[in-house]
């Protein structure tokens, strides 16, 4: 699809105005790039063992990077480690706040727990959640349950990255899907490296 500002230029052109001002190209030049983006997984463990194994998880990431990495977003993976068994079974919006005193700070923290209960309705389970603490929303973070399937990591980056639920089928940001491999529109894209930008120089997120 063809942008607002390349239909912009496009007009200019058609119009003659072929020898623009420098200043006017210089608006056009690309911005820095997005320096990489550090994500730490902590994974439940319950009677000693991870609820989920390196290959889930490479799964989840592999997922959100083919939907990041052309939008210039990078993420990399800095750290794993493990979230203690008490912290494993979230059953309510305390259970999801005390995950909050196990964050690392400036980064994106991603926690794999074994099961994760819809707080608003308790009859139901969550594959994922974007959770803010409620006392601190400034401290903000992924939970991912070990029943998600493998969009659900990047569903909740898009949450983490400003992105609100979209109604269009197969959307990353929608729950109606079809099985086809889930993308982010032009708009939503931008919201991404919006909040990308914004992580890195308001020095939320150490880059990589
Ligand atoms: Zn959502």
């Amino acid at each position: 699809m063809i942008s607002r500002r390349a239909a912009l230029r496009a007009g200019l052109l058609a119009a003659g105005a072929l020898v623009l001002p420098r200043r006017t190209l210089a608006k056009d030049k690309a911005p820095a790039p997005i320096p990489p983006l550090p994500i730490t997984i902590a994974v439940a463990e319950v009677g000693g063992a991870k609820v989920r194994d390196e290959a889930w998880i490479d799964a989840q990431m592999t997922e959100a990077l083919r939907l990041f990495d052309p939008l210039g977003v990078p993420l990399r993976k800095v750290a794993a480690r493990s979230l203690p068994e008490a912290n494993a079974k979230l059953e309510t919006r305390a259970d999801r706040d005390a995950l909050a005193a196990l964050l690392e700070p400036k980064r994106i923290n991603v926690m794999i727990v074994e099961s994760l209960r819809d707080v608003d309705d308790p009859k139901l389970m969550r594959m994922g959640v974007h959770w803010r603490h409620r006392k601190t929303p400034a401290k903000h973070y992924v939970i991912v349950s070990a029943s998600a399937r493998p969009s659900v990591l990047a569903h909740e980056l898009g949450h983490f990255f400003g992105l609100p639920h979209s109604s269009v089928t197969d959307n990353l940001m929608s729950y109606d899907r079809t099985g086809a491999p889930p993308f982010l529109d032009e708009a939503q894209s931008r919201k991404v490296q919006s909040f990308a930008r914004m992580y890195v120089t308001e020095k939320l997120l150490t880059p990589v």
